[in-house]
């Protein structure tokens, strides 16, 4: 995506991944702290935070 990576970075700081579906969840820090982050597509709670540089 065509991004700055000032806003890549703000995005990415509150978005996680689902390890079910790997769908992104867009999510407050602290609501995935409380464990309250849930999929959308599978309403699995197993949720992993995107890694900004993950690129193999
Ligand atoms: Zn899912």
């Amino acid at each position: 995506m065509g991004t700055f990576p000032e806003a890549q970075a703000r995005l990415y700081g509150s978005v996680y991944v689902c390890r079910i579906c790997e769908s992104k969840i867009k999510l407050p820090i602290n609501k995935f702290l409380a464990g309250k982050g849930v999929c959308r597509k599978c309403s699995s709670k197993k949720l992993r935070v995107v890694r900004l540089r993950s690129k193999k």
